[in-house]
């Protein structure tokens, strides 16, 4: 007789896992903003092998399901594939990388926590996080129960114990209940398939794999393929300590000022009595979980004195407020998105002192409507192209045709020699994280095989076949348009 129920509201969800178990009185609650799920139990195993739920990542999403499921009396294994906490922080340690949303609310909302953190900047970088996830395991004792060093290979449901198998890369497999995929949305590096990459002679790395020992790049030649987020902070921060920077970029990026500023502790301590805990709640109610919201009104409906004025408010205050605090028409009208396009393009262009490389990095016309692709933050991102040291080449107008022994080649036959290559090439985001995992559902499929042809979840929790599997921060959730933290914690 199983002693395991996955509850769910709303209550057709005991449907979708195909499997419904006797239900007790002492659950554990998987939410998400809206909805509710819980797990319960009336025995709790301790074996080694055969823990109830087994999380798949360190990073903030595991470490919080392992927090809010021990507190609840059920035993976790966490297996994580780096050396240390962090997820995305642990992998990300390229020079210049640094969280785009502001503290508070990128921290766990634990008071227990947040009480005795004093963060050094608004937007802290990639360092401070981790000593953040050391100080989180030093207040929780997170790393009792997480297995470092550990990829999860694959995964398959047995319909006969009704356990999952969860398959690791040191040869052990283990049978949790439950299995929550914590693995992020950008755990897998996408290295575009470049002819001759191998046969170049310099150094390359990926942003995302980057050596946590460091790469020298003063006085280098250095080269950066792809200007998303990972890109603009790598190359304002090589910028200043290269010899020669070249920036390939396929498509601008719309990214907006950070306004980096340095709280005080006093400052934060005042905060954390006066305004913390209203911030955690407020941000449930916003459109993209951040502590501003779209401003209630339609930017068509307001004189361009008011108009320009807000603009400037939101660019002055930084962070994305010029993004998610901006009129909430900008993403339903496209008079209203050229309104904040024109801005943001003449803005940047006021930075920029050479006319052709206003035109690439800041096109006359939207490359995109304004918005709908998450932007980025920056500092100082735009004086980089005044640098007589910088070159940008547009890939629009001449793409990538190899990469040489000495550099990279495009298709006008001008080689850039570089020592250093830095691939800023993103991930195969939302779905490769999962994917990139053998699990396989009650029906034999693997589940890069059932989302190849349609991507199907419900709620973006979990998805039919897959029985007492969960995800967060996934496909099909606010992921792309939200903050990590907001996403995992909230519900
Ligand atoms: P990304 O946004 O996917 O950017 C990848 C870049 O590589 C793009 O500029 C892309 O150009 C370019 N690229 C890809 N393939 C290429 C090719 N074959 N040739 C030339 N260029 C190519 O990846 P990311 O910058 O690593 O960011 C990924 C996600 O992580 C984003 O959502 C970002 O917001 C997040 N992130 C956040 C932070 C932060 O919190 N501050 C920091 C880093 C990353 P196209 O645009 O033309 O495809």
């Amino acid at each position: 007789m199983c002693k395991w129920a996955i509850v769910a509201r709303p209550s057709h969800m005991n449907r979708i896992f195909g499997i419904c178990y006797k239900l007790s009185d002492f659950p554990i609650s998987l939410c998400l903003k809206g909805y509710h799920f819980d797990m319960a139990s009336t025995t709790t195993s301790t074996a080694e092998s055969h823990p109830d739920v087994v999380i798949v990542g360190a990073g903030f999403g595991g470490i919080y399901q392992l927090y809010l499921l021990r507190k609840r009396g059920y035993n976790v294994k966490v297996f994580e594939a780096g050396a240390d906490l962090g997820g995305t922080w642990y992998w990300n340690a390229y020079p210049g990388a640094r969280v785009d949303s502001d503290i508070p609310i990128y921290e766990l909302s634990i008071e227990e926590l947040w009480k005795d953190w004093t963060w050094s900047e608004k937007f802290p970088g990639q360092k401070e996080l981790l000593r953040y996830f050391a100080y989180v395991d030093s207040k929780l004792d997170v790393k009792r129960d997480i297995q470092f060093n550990t990829r999860v290979l694959g995964a398959n449901f047995d319909t006969a114990s009704d356990c999952w198998a969860v398959k690791t890369e040191d040869g052990k497999t283990t049978y949790p209940r439950f299995m929550v995929l914590c693995t992020g949305f950008a755990s897998k590096p996408y290295i575009p398939p470049f002819k001759g990459l191998d046969n170049f002679k310099g150094i390359w790395h990926h942003t995302a794999r980057w050596p946590h020992e460091g790469v020298g790049l003063k006085g280098k030649r250095v080269g950066v393929i792809g200007t998303g987020a990972s890109g603009v902070q790598v190359i304002q921060e090589c910028a200043l300590e290269v010899s020669h920077l070249t920036v390939f970029q396929r498509t601008p990026n719309l990214a907006l000022p950070m306004n980096q500023s340095n709280p005080s502790e006093e400052f934060q301590n005042k905060q954390k009595i006066e305004t913390y805990r209203d911030t955690y709640l407020f941000r449930k109610t916003t459109f993209a979980g951040f502590h501003y919201d779209l401003i209630k009104k339609n930017t068509v409906d307001v004189s361009d004195e008011e108009r320009n004025a807000t603009y400037e408010d939101l660019w002055v205050a930084g962070g994305f407020r010029f993004w998610l605090g901006n009129y909430e028409d900008l993403f339903n009208n496209q008079v209203s998105n050229d309104y904040a396009y024109t801005f943001w393009r003449d803005k940047v262009r006021e930075r920029v002192n050479h006319p052709v490389r206003k035109e690439i990095l800041a096109p006359t016309v939207a490359p995109h409507p304004f918005g709908t692709k998450r932007p980025c933050l920056e500092q100082q991102y735009y004086e980089v192209y005044n640098q007589s040291n910088v070159d940008l080449i547009n890939l629009q107008e001449h793409s990538i045709s190899e990469i040489t022994e000495i550099g990279v080649l495009t298709s006008d036959g001008v080689e850039h020699e570089l020592d250093v290559l830095i691939l800023a090439t993103g991930f195969d985001a939302v779905t490769g994280s999962m994917t990139q995992i053998d699990i396989k559902g009650t029906d034999g499929l693997f589940i890069r095989e059932k989302w190849g042809p349609r991507l199907k979840t419900y709620l973006g929790l979990t998805t039919a076949n897959y029985p007492n599997m969960f995800f967060l921060y996934g496909p099909q959730g606010p992921t792309a348009f939200c903050n990590g933290p907001t996403c995992v914690v909230c519900r």
